[in-house]
């Protein structure tokens, strides 16, 4: 019996891994230049964790989780999302105390949810996901932001939108529900069970359902924009002129919610715009969460956050065909001739390694022509050949394989001439 990997997972295999260890070093040097320091988290947590911190009312609560209980009778969840659990930990560690606020902590790592799998949607994914807690002025917005655009950028993401909303504060959110409440209620029978629940506990996320998005209802909705009391607009205003310093391009999307009840004032995403990505377009979503630090436990401070696929970062940059830098070619291949040759290759090829080269042998038993063809597959810049005669003198022969030039090496230098080669490639 042979048994498949599990639907909507994906192992990542040698040939695309250098590509998600490319954009994952764009996205550390990039948080590293912003000041945003790594936090790693348990993949499991406490169920409650999630019902508290995502909210009961979203989709991720009530029908992604992947929750079981384990042998002691705890219920546990495997993470869907990032947030919950960086507050958990900010609240649990007293983050709040520490000099430096705000608090800038990046994360990557997979994230499951249980949802039917298609291009761009997995079970298992990964996500990387970027909070600063503990401030609430508009340039952090921006600056989250720019953050993220810049990692989009610097892989070479052209054909990206951003764009932003504001939800408000408490004030301002408690004007617009009681307005979408009694636009809603009238023909609430038409939508669906969801939107249904929703219309007393969290109208806003009727918004966001992806069933009835085309209900007319949807498109005369009261404006969140429309409800921003003085304090949410200026804040909001602040953030776009922020954003325009910055020459941010970005549009105004008074429809784009994040529905739970503390994320007020910044909502963002980011879409791509490239052909072909395919029907879900959202690469990136973030947004500010003011009231989930006490919501959880901790003091009234404020946060912002966004978090990203690597999948659909990925999907992205193939959409738009930009080319990866190779990053794994091999500097020398040794290629050997004898069993008394092959035995010293052992301990050269070390040595190469040792002083930082990318280096290989063979390891079949292969003839000098195969071994040839392994070094072409391995794109060496340089093959190494050591015959029983060389060997009896002390010397190897060295081949650029751009340049077809051939030297003979004295063993000894073997390892600094071919450094100096490398040097001057
Ligand atoms: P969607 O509307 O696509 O379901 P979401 O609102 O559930 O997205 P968030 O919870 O905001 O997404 O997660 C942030 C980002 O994580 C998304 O913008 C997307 O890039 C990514 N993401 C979410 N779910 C998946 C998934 N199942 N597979 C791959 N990437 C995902
Ligand atoms: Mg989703």
């Amino acid at each position: 019996m042979s048994v498949n990997i599990p639907r909507g997972t994906q192992d990542i295999l040698p040939g695309t891994v250098e590509k998600w260890q490319h954009l994952e070093r764009i996205a550390t040097d990039i948080c590293r230049n912003y000041q945003y320091k790594e936090i790693r988290t348990p993949i499991f947590e406490h169920t409650e964790l999630f019902q508290r911190g995502v909210g009961d009312t979203t989709d991720i609560v009530q029908k992604e989780m992947y929750t079981f209980t384990d042998r002691g009778g705890r219920s546990l969840t495997l993470r869907p999302e990032g947030t919950a659990a960086v507050v958990r930990s900010f609240v649990e560690n007293k983050m709040f105390g520490d000099p430096n606020q705000p608090v800038k902590l990046y994360y990557k790592g997979p994230m499951f949810r249980y949802e039917r799998p298609q291009s761009g949607r997995y079970r298992q994914f990964v996500q990387f996901g970027v909070e600063a807690i503990g401030s609430e002025d508009p340039a952090i917005d921006a600056e989250v932001i720019a953050l993220v655009m810049d990692i989009y950028r610097t892989a070479g993401l052209r054909k990206i939108q951003l764009v932003v909303n504001s939800l408000g504060d408490t004030e301002s959110r408690v004007a617009h529900r009681e307005a979408l409440i009694q636009h809603f209620q009238p023909r609430i029978g038409e939508f669906c069970e969801d939107c249904q629940s929703r219309l007393e506990k969290n109208p806003m996320r009727i918004l966001d359902c992806k069933k009835d998005r085309d209900h007319e209802l949807m498109k005369s909705a009261p404006s969140i924009l429309d409800y921003l009391n003085e304090y949410s607009r200026t804040y909001f205003e602040k953030v776009q002129q922020y954003l325009s310093a910055l020459d941010i391009e970005f549009v105004v999307d008074p429809t784009l919610v994040r529905g739970l009840d503390y994320y007020n004032h910044t909502a963002f995403e980011i879409m791509s715009q490239a052909e072909g990505f395919g029907a879900i377009t959202t690469l990136c979503g973030g947004g500010r969460y003011n009231g989930l630090v006490s919501q959880m436990g901790g003091p009234d401070v404020p946060g912002i956050g966004f978090a990203f696929s690597m999948e659909r970062f990925l999907a992205a940059m193939e959409a738009e065909s930009i080319e990866w830098e190779e990053t794994n070619r091999l500097d020398c291949y040794i290629a050997s001739l004898g069993d008394e040759a092959r035995d010293y290759t052992v301990k050269l090829v070390h040595d190469l390694r040792k002083a930082g080269m990318k280096a290989e042998r063979d390891y079949q038993n292969r003839k000098m022509k195969a071994q040839f063809k392994a070094a072409d597959r391995l794109q060496a810049k340089f093959v190494a050949i050591l015959g029983e005669d060389e060997l009896k003198e002390n010397k190897i022969t060295l081949k650029d394989m751009e340049t077809g030039e051939q030297q003979e090496v004295m063993l000894e230098h073997f390892v600094d001439t071919l450094q100096k080669k490398m040097e001057e490639k």
